[in-house]
């Protein structure tokens, strides 16, 4: 069955048609490294692995660009504050990033390109701008888009562009723009950049935040690309100037579909850095909280519905973690023969559950679909014993489900962050089937006294006493 995706560029589901059989290249915005991401930008990752996940379980191959944002005013300032350079500043916070993915099962994204890698790539795209008249370079060397040249400029946010004020000067550090609703795509170094700085074709400065997504998720994906997601308060104004920077330079269509996931609440108010109520990921560890735990909390709720962060949903999903692995645990076989009600429980868990992330990710009916089959299974066990084919059937499956949601597998944490990484990497190569790779990875997870054996079933790891 095919699946389909609320779309908010034409606000109504859709029916998910990749522009390449077999491939969906995707584009995720990704952090901006001057602090700890929080669990609220973890819901928006989550969500993201989560997607990613059921496209591969539908047997398609992803190319997924995720961007480090490492260059931007926070940044400078607080590199500048500290007298080391943005590199330094970022670099931490780069590390504990692909920390708390790896910890939260994230599955690794193809690319995850750094935006002080890429000023040339930017420079390219903002000249090809200022060629087709699109944007305008200001008196102090700023490079400014002008949004009354693209006509279709607020349609992934649906404003009314008309409604938008025009033409007033505003006094803040983009008062030389004509119009207040022209952005930055270019800006000229200030005395308070400090060293921070690259000497292009277009001068001495840095790039604008939107240009960024824009040249990176291009270069990687295409003029033309499948899937763009975020949190939706990237809806606008950055996914809407990421539109009006690629369509306008490209004069094709940029995204097919646009995906938004809603905000992680603490006490019922966004979860954000500058209100100051966040919590972060290895807080929630250290105080014992279990990884899969928070990877069910944050998954657990339709991504376009608000989620209030509570302790108590934490304990619960710990608690529904527990029951199916378990359940997962217990299922030995006696005797060959199958029955076919076991069959029969088994199918009707696979069609309820793909129905169900077929529908705009509905993940509620997909964990329903998950636990009416393990109370079905459990209720049939009550009379009859398993038997061998079944109890591997029902582990297939729960195997098959696992691939999506990641939480059965053995506590992860069990591992170190650089050893879960090669073990993601190892999984990852025998997927696409790169043995050589595969094996080289194995040898060096055996080095580190960690045991892998491929079974009909997937891999199993444990570590050599
Ligand atoms: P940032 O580092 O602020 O650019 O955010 C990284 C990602 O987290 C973006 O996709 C944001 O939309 C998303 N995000 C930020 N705060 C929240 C929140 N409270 N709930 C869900 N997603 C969020
Ligand atoms: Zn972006």
């Amino acid at each position: 069955m095919s699946i389909n995706f609320y779309n908010t560029l034409s606000r109504r589901q859709e029916e998910f048609q990749p522009l390449e059989e077999g491939v969906v290249k995707m584009y995720t915005c990704g952090p901006t490294v001057y602090n700890f991401a929080h669990v609220g930008n973890y819901r928006a990752f989550v969500f993201e692995d989560l997607l990613r996940r059921y496209l591969e379980f539908k047997g398609l191959r992803i190319i997924q660009v995720m961007n480090i944002t490492d260059v931007d005013d926070k940044i400078i300032k607080a590199a500048n504050q500290k007298g080391i350079s943005i590199d330094e500043f970022t670099e931490p916070y780069r590390q504990a990033f692909m920390e708390d993915l790896a910890t939260l099962g994230v599955e690794p994204a193809e690319y995850y390109p750094l935006a002080t890698e890429h000023v040339s790539d930017m420079v390219a795209l903002i000249e090809t701008l200022l060629e087709k008249g699109i944007a305008y370079k200001t008196e102090d060397g700023s490079v400014y888009y002008k949004v009354a040249k693209f006509p279709r400029y607020g349609q992934l946010a649906n404003l009314n562009v008309t409604e938008m004020r025009r033409g007033k000067r505003v006094a803040d550090d983009s008062y030389e723009k004509e119009e207040v609703r022209d952005f930055a795509l270019w800006k000229a170094w200030k005395p308070e950049d400090g060293d921070v700085f690259w000497e292009t074709a277009l001068g001495k400065g840095r790039p604008g935040w939107h240009i960024e997504c824009s040249a990176m998720s291009m270069k990687y994906l295409g003029q033309h690309f499948d899937i763009h997601t975020g949190g939706v308060d990237n809806i606008f104004p950055h996914h809407e100037n990421e539109i009006a920077q690629s369509e306008a330079s490209t004069g094709e269509k940029f995204v097919n579909y646009w995906l938004h996931c809603e905000f992680l609440l603490m006490n019922d108010e966004k979860m954000s850095k500058s209100l100051g109520n966040i919590v972060y990921l290895r807080d929630l560890v250290k105080k014992g909280y279990h990884p899969a735990a928070i990877r069910l909390t944050l998954l657990g709720t339709h991504y376009r519905l608000k989620l209030n962060f509570t302790f108590e949903k934490l304990e619960e999903s710990g608690k529904i973690i527990t029951r199916l692995r378990d359940f997962k645990k217990s299922l030995e076989g006696e005797f060959p023969v199958g029955d076919l009600r076991v069959a029969e429980i088994t199918r009707k868990c696979v069609t309820d559950f793909t129905t169900a992330l077929d529908d705009d990710l509905n993940i509620s009916n997909a964990l329903a679909a998950l636990f009416t089959f393990m109370h079905e299974i459990n209720s049939f066990r009550l009379t009859n014993p398993l038997s061998q084919v079944d109890a591997q059937a029902i582990n297939a499956l729960l195997d098959r489900i696992d691939s999506v949601l990641n939480i059965l597998k053995e506590p992860a944490e069990e591992f170190s962050i650089e050893e879960r990484q090669l073990i993601d990497a190892r999984n990852k190569a025998r997927q696409e089937r790169n043995w050589a790779e595969a094996d080289r990875l194995r040898k060096l997870l055996l080095d580190k006294n960690i045991v892998l054996e491929d079974t009909p079933k997937g891999t199993t790891w444990k570590r050599k006493l």
